[in-house]
């Protein structure tokens, strides 16, 4: 029988589905709540790890150890959307699984997540789905040669992506593509690209985080910056879609909206059913942030205050960048956070500073650079 037990009380055990900074640091917001984490997933020494109370090191097919996990919680949530669904399913047999399954079903399939969202009354970027040689020449036609296409699953940070354009050889992209199912996307020549954090309690309250503006370099998270200079109704009607969303979904938990800025229009990107890099600034600026929001929502407790307190950039260490000690803890407004992971490949994401101004004092984005 699935257990009943929010809201959670102080040394509750709070069980997480990845091993990555975004588990580490919701350990580290469950545990000044007084919560205990449990870890799971098949990696070894992971960053979540280090810091949680215990760890189950296993496949996330294996149904021995999820049995005794689920039975060792007292409720399960996930730190990333590609945790498959048949895990997900089969914990909620035992414990109640917060986020929703249904979140990850709509946001692990690019063509689910955007007919979905057209049948909730949201904008997205025209898209095709393709499935053969013929589609993708029909596609090329439709959007003019102007497109992207995107794998329908397991795509992230830029990869399972190609950029269509009038002259592209399609044979070769067919080729590609390699038999994936994949859409293909409108290219949209976005002016910027901004994020909303909202969450949803057990209550069905909601609440949202400041939007951010984002920054990519190499299809990679750079930079956050809050506030953006949007209008006041375009920010509104970001947190009133993710509210929509939130509430159509039945979520619990924290959900975040990537959202493309087309002059004074709003399309949706893409959902992250889960806490996400662009809403890092939260620790430090906010009142509640969105691992401790995270936390107290999948727990059963009412939301906190999303209210920010400082204007902020948050800016990803990449690689060897953490080395830099020095020169990124010289002022005393910036905020260092580590992910102890212990490989410092290029390109990986091995922690972020967040960098706190007093209201209006931010530095513009135009130019902007780490050191
Ligand atoms: P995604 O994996 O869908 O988040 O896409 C990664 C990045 O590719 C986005 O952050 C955008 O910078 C760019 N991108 C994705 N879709 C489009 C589109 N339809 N038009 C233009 N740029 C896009």
């Amino acid at each position: 029988m699935t257990k009943q037990a929010p809201p959670l009380r102080s040394g509750s055990i709070i069980g997480i589905l990845g091993t990555g900074q975004l588990g580490r640091m919701l350990s580290l917001a469950g545990a000044r709540l007084g919560f205990k984490t449990h870890i799971y997933g098949p990696e070894e020494n992971a960053p979540a790890s280090e810091i949680s109370w215990q760890t189950t090191t296993a496949d996330y097919k294996d149904e021995t150890a999820l049995a005794r996990f689920a039975q060792s919680v007292d409720v399960v949530t996930y730190e990333f959307e590609n945790v498959p669904q048949e895990t997900a399913n089969f914990l909620s047999q035992f414990v109640p699984v917060r986020p929703p399954v249904r979140a990850l079903e709509v946001a692990q399939d690019r063509l689910t997540e955007k007919n979905f969202l057209k049948n909730c009354g949201l904008s997205v970027a025209d898209f095709q789905d393709i499935q053969t040689y013929e589609d993708l020449k029909a596609a090329h036609q439709h959007f003019e040669g102007k497109g992207i296409i995107k794998t329908r699953r397991f795509g992230y940070d830029g990869k399972g992506q190609w950029r269509m354009t009038p002259e592209t050889d399609l044979t070769a992209l067919f080729h590609e593509i390699d038999d994936r199912p994949a859409i293909c996307e409108a290219f949209i020549p976005f002016d910027g690209e901004v994020s909303v954090v909202a969450a949803r309690g057990v209550s069905g309250q909601t609440a949202t985080f400041d939007m951010a503006e984002n920054i990519h370099e190499n299809h990679i998270l750079r930079h956050s910056f809050v506030p953006t200079g949007l209008a006041e109704n375009l920010k509104q009607q970001a947190a009133d879609m993710a509210c929509h969303l939130l509430t159509e979904l039945n979520y619990i938990g924290v959900l975040t909206l990537e959202i493309f800025v087309c002059q004074d229009k709003l399309l949706i990107n893409e959902i992250a059913p889960r806490v996400h890099n662009s809403g890092h600034w939260t620790i430090d600026a906010c009142a509640t942030d969105q691992f401790e929001q995270h936390m107290r929502a999948v727990a059963g407790w009412p939301l906190g205050s999303t209210h920010r307190q400082y204007d902020a950039v948050m800016t990803n260490l990449l690689g060897s960048e953490i080395n830099h000690i020095g020169t990124l803890s010289e002022d005393e407004m910036t905020k260092i956070h580590f992910y102890g992971k212990h490989e410092a490949k290029a390109g990986r994401k091995m922690g972020h500073i967040s960098r706190l101004f007093e209201a209006g004092q931010r530095p513009n984005i135009e130019g902007y650079k780490l050191f």
